[in-house]
């Protein structure tokens, strides 16, 4: 059975945990919170970092030194960012989905999550590039499937790893 099928993301290696991570992108834009109701907005900007054409943190190894602000998933905080895409790999698994078809480790092609209209490859500016106050004019609705796949089997529960991965 695949990984992320038997695994919780806690029981994850860290190569397991990198690779499920499909390449979109969203959680690379930059998104205006709502003061008054706490929603998340994605904007087409992305951050400063982010390489659009390749879709990709452009030096993820060091991302931190450049944008200490760069959230960190775990599998600790996974259920508590509510601004991750519906579509997002650690998502789905946290709710107990499986992965779309379009998802590259499903595919087994890289391109998959571009063709499915699911990345933000070619979509988006830099955040060095647009005034903050113009932020709200870049507000986007990314298209999402209208329903996520239905839930898999339960899967045992597991302890929390005392050294998360990382993305
Ligand atoms: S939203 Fe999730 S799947 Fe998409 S790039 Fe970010 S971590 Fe990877
Ligand atoms: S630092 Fe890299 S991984 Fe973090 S938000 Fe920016 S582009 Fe994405």
């Amino acid at each position: 059975m695949p990984f992320w099928t038997e695994k919780s993301l806690a029981e994850m290696t860290e190569a397991e945990w990198e690779s499920l991570c499909d390449g979109c992108g969203k959680c690379c834009l930059i998104g205006l919170e709502d003061e008054d109701t706490g929603e998340i907005y994605l904007t087409d900007v992305a951050c400063k970092l982010f390489d659009g054409a390749a879709c990709r943190c452009s030096d993820y190894a060091n991302r931190k030194q450049h944008v200490p602000d760069c959230v960190k998933l775990t599998p600790e905080n996974v259920p508590t960012l509510t601004w991750l895409p519906k579509t997002c790999a650690y998502r789905l698994v946290h709710e107990g989905r499986p992965l779309y078809a379009w998802h590259p480790l499903v595919s087994g092609d890289a391109e998959s999550v571009h063709r499915a209209n699911v990345s933000v490859r070619g979509k988006v500016r830099s955040e060095t590039s647009v005034k903050t106050r113009n932020l709200i004019k870049r507000i986007t609705q990314w298209p999402e499937p209208s329903s996520p796949p239905p839930p898999a089997k339960p899967k045992r529960a597991a302890a929390p790893r005392k050294k998360p991965g990382t993305t």
